[in-house]
This record gives structure tokens, sequence and C-alpha cells, in this order.
């Protein structure tokens, strides 16, 4: 059994709630949200941290952005503005180990983050 929960995403086993997808990646809403639109992108391939990126994965960060992008605009932050966030790891915070671009907008956001 695969006990990484994103992947039991992508798979199906687990049902979130998707907002976009495509080949490459799902796109759904954060179970806990820190904002009113937080959705995470997330590749269909189980890639732990940004840490293990490799030149092979070019595209595949284009099209997590590009998702990114189309999330936005379908939740009408795109013009007020949002932020999207990499977590890399313990000390950056990083709770599920596959790798995900968090979507965060529809309210101001302060910096630096905490
Ligand atoms: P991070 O702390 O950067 O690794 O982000 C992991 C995110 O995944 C957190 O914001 C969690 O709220 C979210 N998360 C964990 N489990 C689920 C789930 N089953 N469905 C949706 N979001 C989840």
């Amino acid at each position: 059994m695969n006990d990484c929960v994103f992947c039991r995403m992508v798979s199906g086993e687990i049902k979130p709630d998707i907002v976009y997808e495509d080949e490459w990646v799902l796109a759904f809403r954060d179970l806990n949200p820190k904002a009113p639109t937080h959705v995470l992108v997330v590749p269909r391939e189980h890639i732990a941290t940004l840490n293990d990126l490799e030149q092979k994965h070019a595209e595949l960060v284009g099209r997590m952005y590009l998702a990114a992008k189309y999330v936005a605009e379908q939740d009408n932050i795109a013009e007020p503005g949002y932020r999207t966030v990499i977590n890399c790891n313990a000390e950056a915070g990083q709770s599920v180990y596959h790798l995900h671009l968090h979507v965060l907008g529809g309210r101001t956001m302060t910096w630096p983050p905490g």
C-alpha cells in the first residue's frame, strides 16, 4: 500500500476537492485552508521534495505554475494577487513529502512569511 496521501489522491483512492487536473498535475483545495483560496498543485509523479527535482522535471515544474495561474483565474484572485509557495523540508514546514505548490489568495498577505 502506498502511504503517501497525495499519491493516493492521484490514484483516485482518496477523493479531494479537485479544481483542476491534466496529464501532469492534480490541483485540489487544502483540507486546512490558510486563506479563502488555498489550493495545492501536486504532480502526478511522486517527487518527495524540491531537492529531488531533476533536469527531466523542467517541463513538469512549468506545468505546475501554469496550473496555479489557471486556478487563480478561476477563483478570481489573479488580478487582486495571490501567493505561490513550495515548502522544502522541516525548517520550511513541509509536512507532506510529495512535492506541492500552495496557491493562496483572497486576502491580503503579509511579508516576510513566519
Ligand atoms: P506542507 O506543510 O507545505 O507540506 O503542506 C501540506 C498541506 O497539505 C497542508 O496545508 C495540509 O493542510 C494539506 N493536506 C494534508 N492532507 C490533506 C488532505 N487529505 N486533503 C487536502 N489537503 C491536505
